[in-house]
């Protein structure tokens, strides 16, 4: 059906290589490129059969991106690199008249502020060039998204609150550790928490406001509200919503780390000079961290996921809660990396495919749930994400 570019051979797109090279009439061919050609061609040695091709390819590096389109001739480019990569991958995609499909909205590397706007400005040229660009297609934001786009078209009428709860109820067994990218996943935790009520964001200092849900299959866990980027299109896309918040647990162990790391300024992202070098602090704490991509072996335990939603239906109010739960110990025996690789790469793949089908196609740039979320939640089930719908229960919330 049609040729993919890959960029990032992480523990993310170690899985989407994994899902793609097993639907070989979907994904005819696919090229996985990264900045380390060494890191991609283990993952092709795994997979095995020749399905996956490798390239080396800096990312950063607009040209360099242009000149390996070019040679491939991809339909799409599914990036699952740095969000720093997006709006380099973005250009080289309308310069060779390509899709593009990423999971992580933008960042900039110099303020660790994450926001649609960068990506949304490239709407009219997406538009122009009669090119689709998917935004948000891992799980937070993805399939979170299509889990409310499709609530609204089922279940409601109108909804007025959405809680988006993410609980980690794993073990890797280390001290500390992240679950994916440490830089990205520490800028992400330690920033200021913010949610949208009344048409407006309210900000708190992080980890401000929290308490413990109950999760399927889990139970209770203490959890969190912080920012996360698909709040900021889902207010937009449903402006029915009062109240929308994202919930994340963490470990006491995991905030106590944290704090550290933030008091003695490791997290920073200011560079200093280092011995005569210049160094980022947080560049150079992923590079003793753990890496996410090698959790998996003893990781026991399972992520559970979902929209817990509140509104209207038929004059009536409702609730409705949909979620998936995914085992860390599953995804490793399947793909060798742990659940929160494969709950990103799982979406990220199909994603891809609902492009390739020409279900998820037309000019522009969209966020997920501006498409049919119907053919994509059949494909969850199909692809070992299965989701589960509760109604009218306590929400908690
Ligand atoms: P990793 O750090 O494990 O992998 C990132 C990969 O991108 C690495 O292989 C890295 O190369 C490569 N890379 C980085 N910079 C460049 C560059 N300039 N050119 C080419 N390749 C580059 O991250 P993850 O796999 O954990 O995460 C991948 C993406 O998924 C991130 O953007 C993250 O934010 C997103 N994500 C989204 C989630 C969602 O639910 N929506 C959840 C989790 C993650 P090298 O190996 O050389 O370092």
């Amino acid at each position: 059906m049609g040729k993919v570019l890959l960029i990032g051979a992480g523990g993310v797109g170690t899985v989407v290589a994994h899902k793609m090279a097993g639907l070989p009439d979907v994904f005819t061919e696919i090229l996985l490129a990264s900045r380390t050609k060494s890191k991609c061609d283990a993952i092709a040695a795994k997979i095995g059969n020749n399905r996956i091709q490798t390239a080396q390819v800096d990312a950063d590096n607009v040209p360099e991106l242009v000149a390996l389109i070019k040679k491939f001739r991809p339909d799409i480019v599914v990036n699952v690199a740095l969000p720093y990569q997006d709006l380099n991958i973005m250009d080289a995609c309308l310069e060779t008249g390509v899709a593009y499909l990423d999971t992580a909205n933008y960042e900039p590397l110099d303020e660790a502020k994450y926001q649609y706007s960068w990506q949304w400005a490239y709407q009219d040229r997406f538009k122009e060039a009669g090119l689709t660009a998917i935004l948000g297609c891992g799980f937070d934001p993805g399939v979170t998204s299509i889990y409310t786009a499709y609530a609204v078209k089922h279940h409601f009428d109108e909804i007025h609150y959405l809680d988006i709860v993410d609980c980690n109820g794993g073990d890797h067994g280390k001290a500390f550790a992240t679950n994916f990218n440490p830089e990205i996943n520490i800028r992400e935790v330690t920033q200021k928490g913010k949610y949208w009520e009344n048409n407006q964001w309210i900000e708190t200092e992080p980890h401000e406001i929290h308490k413990p849900l109950n999760y399927p299959s889990i139970g209770a866990k203490e959890s969190y509200v912080i920012y996360h980027e698909e709040l900021e299109s889902l207010v937009k896309n449903y402006p029915t919503l009062k109240r929308a918040r994202f919930w994340m647990t963490f470990g006491q162990e995991y905030l106590t780390h944290l704090r550290v790391i933030q008091n003695i300024g490791m997290a920073s992202i200011e560079p200093i000079m280092y011995e005569g070098k210049e160094i980022v602090p947080i560049q150079f704490l992923k590079a003793v961290l753990p890496n996410p991509g090698d959790l998996g072996d003893n990781y026991t335990g399972e992520t559970s996921i979902g929209c817990r939603i509140k509104g209207v239906k038929d004059g009536i109010e409702k609730t409705y809660y949909v979620y998936n739960n995914c085992k860390h110990q599953d995804a490793f025996n399947e793909t060798g990396t742990q659940g929160v690789s494969y709950t990103t790469g799982v979406p990220a793949m199909i994603g891809a495919m609902m492009y390739l089908k020409g279900i998820w196609k037309k000019p522009g740039v969209f966020n997920v749930e501006e498409f049919n979320p119907d053919p994509f939640m059949e494909q969850l089930n199909i692809h070992g994400l299965p989701w589960h719908e509760l109604h009218n229960v306590d929400l908690e919330l």
